[in-house]
């Protein structure tokens, strides 16, 4: 058997009702072959990178265990972007679903179609908050704790969309 690595995934849209581009992209990573999906972070509502008239994006992000290797595993990740009719009009434009492999292990990789760590992840609160939420722990293969990049980085108005506040009781006062 293969030896399995921790991946983690960067999700975001901000078209097409997000959040259910976001449920259905969950979907299809915990279908991928050779590949389970161990943990989903909350979601976030962040402001645009770049153009500022086009809606605010849904981010989010999880951690797969996979043994599919790194350019497998971003072939998976783009074929489930294509298949949400994913619009690539213009960089940094508005996106039905975006996925980037934020982290593979701890390899470094410098590949043309592929990165890792990702290069914005230091730049990008809505990427590190997520990771954060998934592993406190998380570091960068140089050693930079998340943590530590989550305090320098851009701000980007990051609010975090809580679930249905659960209304155990209705109590009526008199
Ligand atoms: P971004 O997600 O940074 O806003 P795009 O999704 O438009 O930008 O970039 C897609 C391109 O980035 C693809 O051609 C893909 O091959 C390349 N790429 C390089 N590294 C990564 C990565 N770690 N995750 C996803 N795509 C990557
Ligand atoms: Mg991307």
């Amino acid at each position: 058997m293969a030896e399995s690595v921790a991946a983690y995934v960067g999700l975001g849209s901000n078209l097409a009702d997000p959040l259910r581009q976001l449920a259905l992209a969950l979907a299809a990573l915990s279908a991928l072959p050779d590949t389970t999906l161990q943990a989903q972070s909350p979601f976030y509502r962040s402001r645009p990178v770049g153009p500022q008239d086009q809606p605010d994006f849904i981010n989010g992000a999880v951690e797969l265990r996979t043994e599919l290797p790194p350019l497998e595993l971003l072939d998976h990740l783009q074929s489930i972007e294509a298949r949400h009719g994913r619009e690539r009009t213009r960089h940094w434009g508005p996106r039905t679903l975006d996925l980037d492999l934020l982290l593979y292990g701890q390899e470094v990789i410098d590949h043309p179609r592929l990165t890792t760590p990702h290069r914005e992840l230091p730049n990008r609160d809505f990427a590190l908050q997520p990771l954060l939420d998934l592993n406190p722990a998380l570091h960068l293969p140089d050693g930079r704790a998340l943590t530590d990049l989550r305090l320098q980085c851009p701000d980007n108005g990051l609010e975090r969309l809580d679930p249905e506040p659960a209304k155990p009781f209705s109590r009526r006062l008199e």
